[in-house]
């Protein structure tokens, strides 16, 4: 996949964490992040370390991440 902010090559591999991870559109304060409607899972976990595909331009320092529904 070709970055799209430079256009280089980037690197396929994961995002991962030892916990869920998400988008939101404001910060959120606390330990434990209480979903609301419009955040977004990025990770997704059965069994296994969160994690989800993703793509990482070190040029930029920028990561593209796929995520599933639900
Ligand atoms: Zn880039």
């Amino acid at each position: 996949m070709l970055c799209p902010w430079c256009d280089q090559e980037m690197k396929e591999g994961f995002l991962q964490s030892s916990r869920g991870v998400i988008f939101s559109e404001e910060v959120k304060e606390g330990f434990v992040l209480a979903l609301r409607e419009g955040d977004v899972k990025l990770t997704k976990h059965l069994w296994s370390t969160p994690r989800a595909p993703a793509w990482h331009c070190a040029g930029c320092r920028r990561v593209v991440v796929e995520y599933e529904d639900g």
